[in-house]
């Protein structure tokens, strides 16, 4: 059965709101479980991968396993994460060195360089250094810094003024206080809280917001390693880039040159121990999940509870398997794929990817609003995407890399130190063409700008979103919408700033921007009047290159089903549905959940997507295949009138 009457409610008309139409059924039979503070259809998609890969490392006790291997290392490390004995056992202790030198620096100039070393050791605190892919030379991997330093999820928690955040930053501050007391900070740890927050505030004041980030350009800037030093003098940049060994850096990108040319200053003016007791806090905080119990629960008790409502925290398995995943991510991915990936889904997957981009090709052609021009600049782009499906065809190699039963915490550290240094490592080189950015196990998909690409892991080419034997309005209207989507990121707000290539370069004539610009702006005013909970509006401007992308994805899914239909006629109806009212429904389908306010209102200050009910009912809206589909007129709630809508790709 692809679309169960069961998921709907069929007492809401699907013109009123679609969203709860389609799955109000599903949302009454799958309340939200106490673990979580966002269950949906996809989420148990995850579920279900979860408790494969479980199997899989859990059954890797059974047999023997060559010391070394991967099996090994993926094995060694669950079971250090799952050894509750020896992790109580240590309580602080994995950190209890670092927490006493940091007490015991005397001067600044000792912090600082103590600072720096911490930095080169992966305790990557203030700010965060690495190796991207260069946007202005898309064939090289530069070196780049980012801001950092701050303990709340975005800038925008410490700058707004409304009782929601005021609210928060009064927790968050006995929250600090709370974790400086477990953690035997000796001082008086109200008064260091108030004294780390006004830090961190002043770090945010200064830091790049969500929305700003969104600008390329605004984060593009190369510059010399004395440049640097000039705008960020109280740090010793020579010192950390020898020891990260890369003596030769010439060139530095510094994603926010006003927060390092400020941090400078913050170093300056504030005082040494405040530093030494932010120091102690972030040390705990960012390490917390791999101390005792005391440690994990009182972070949940914040971040998961009160930030995210969530009544309980997830069984410990689960927890660890996502440490696991992260730390080791491409090791489990190999052991994943050998074992549950049928090949097929790969072959399907191709056609599905090559028919929604002949569709985009053709769309772009008939664009009303664009010129020749640019039409032919956006087809080559369009042309060039690469398309990568279920794994690499080359896998990571973890020699090198030592997981033993030496404890949770080192296990943790020397992982994230491997892949640190994995990433550096590629600072001056070419870019490596065959390298994901997500693992085969995850359950989503991706489009790179500078790499011009889409990729979409094995776990997400299963139900709901695949389905190996499914009707093509199903699958287009599921899998289809999703490399829609992926493939209009290519020209969303950032995407199109981006050519061919992968470089940053301006591709579109002038009145092709502004016309692109005047027609996302209906999305941007849409999503701003959206009430999300008593007066908290959607962010337009956040969202935007995922609204852009939903409603692009849509239509170019769409498209393709009606030219595959061409050569396949639907059966008509099926399951109680016409094809078309098919492919709306296994779209909104996807995004079926329950979730807590909370979650609504954090998610709206962090995430560029929109809340699902939205990612469903809005781009429809711009749809008159949808009104047609359902038979709706201008009566119905959903209802725009065509000159309102959005026509963009
Ligand atoms: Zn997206």
């Amino acid at each position: 059965m692809f679309i169960d009457k069961k998921n709907l409610d069929e007492s809401i008309s699907p013109g009123k709101d679609f969203y709860r139409y389609a799955n109000g059924g599903w949302m009454k039979r799958n309340p939200l479980p106490p673990e979580y503070s966002r269950y949906g259809s996809f989420d148990i998609l995850a579920e279900e991968n979860n408790e494969k890969l479980r199997e899989l490392i859990e059954g890797l006790s059974k047999i023997s396993i060559t010391p070394g291997s991967l099996e090994q290392k993926v094995h060694d490390f669950y079971t250090s994460g799952m050894d509750t004995n020896a992790i109580e056992k240590a309580g602080i202790n994995p950190i209890r060195r670092l927490l006493d030198e940091v007490n015991s620096i005397k001067t600044k100039a000792e912090f600082l360089s103590f600072m720096i070393r911490m930095q080169a050791e992966n305790f990557q605190y203030l700010f965060s250094f690495y190796g991207s892919v260069d946007p202005g030379k898309s064939e090289w991997v530069m070196a780049s810094i980012s801001q950092g330093g701050l303990g709340l999820g975005d800038v925008d928690y410490y700058t707004r003024d409304d009782d929601q955040s005021k609210a928060i930053l009064s927790k968050y501050r006995e929250h600090i206080s709370k974790i400086l007391q477990l953690s035997g900070f000796e001082k008086d740890c109200m008064n260091y809280a108030t004294a780390i927050l006004a830090f961190e505030t002043s770090l945010a004041k200064v830091s790049m917001t969500r929305q700003e980030r969104r600008d390329p350009h605004k984060q593009y800037n190369k510059m010399d390693v004395d440049e640097l030093i000039a705008i960020c003098p109280a740090l010793d940049w020579r010192k950390l880039i020898k020891s990260l060994h890369l003596d030769d850096l010439k060139e530095i990108n510094v994603s926010q040159p006003v927060f390092f040319k400020e941090l400078s200053n913050l170093i300056d003016t504030t005082e040494l121990e405040t530093l030494k007791a932010w120091m102690h806090w972030t040390l705990v905080n960012k390490n917390s999940d791999f101390l005792s119990d005391k440690f994990v629960n009182a972070a949940f008790h914040f971040y998961g509870e009160y930030l995210s409502g969530k009544k309980k925290i997830l069984p410990r398995w689960k927890r660890v398997m996502a440490n696991a995943n992260h730390a080791l991510g491409e090791a489990i991915g190999e052991l994943y794929v050998a074992r549950y990936f049928p090949p097929e889904s790969k072959e399907r997957m191709l056609d599905l990817v090559s028919n929604l981009k002949e569709s985009l090709s053709e769309r772009i052609e008939k664009l009303s609003w664009m010129s020749a021009e640019t039409k032919g600049k956006a087809l080559d782009k369009l042309e060039a995407i690469n398309v990568k499906i279920g794994y690499p065809d080359k896998w990571r190699d973890y020699e090198g890399l030592n997981i033993n039963s030496s404890g949770y915490f080192d296990n943790t550290r020397t992982a994230y130190y491997f892949n640190y240094l994995y990433n550096l490592n590629k600072i001056g080189k070419k870019v490596d063409k065959d390298e994901w950015g997500m693992t085969p196990q995850t359950v989503n998909a991706y489009y790179s700008p500078t790499r011009n690409e889409i990729v979409f892991p094995a776990a997400i080419l299963q139900p709901p979103f695949f389905f190996s034997d499914g009707d093509d309005a199903i699958n287009y209207g599921a899998i289809g919408m999703v490399i829609g989507h992926e493939l209009t990121h290519g020209f969303d707000d950032q995407g199109r700033n981006y050519d061919s290539k992968g470089n940053l370069k301006d591709w579109w004539t002038e009145k092709d921007a502004e016309n692109f610009k005047v027609r996302t702006k209906i999305l941007v005013d849409q999503f701003d009047s959206l009430t999300v909970h008593e007066g908290t509006r959607a962010n337009g401007q956040l969202t935007l290159g995922e609204n852009i992308a939903d409603l692009g994805g849509l239509n170019i899914a769409y498209s393709a089903l009606r030219k595959a239909w061409e050569e396949n006629p639907p059966e008509n109806p099926k399951e109680g549905f016409t094809p078309a009212q098919r492919f709306f429904l296994a779209y909104a389908h996807v995004w079926a959940s329950n979730m807590t306010i909370e979650d609504m209102l954090r998610r709206t200050r962090e995430d560029v997507h929109s809340l699902g009910q939205f990612r469903v009912n809005e781009p429809l809206r711009h749809m008159q295949e949808f009104f047609d589909a359902f038979e709706l007129n201008e009566k119905a709630e959903m209802y725009l009138k065509p000159e309102n809508r959005a026509d963009i790709w």
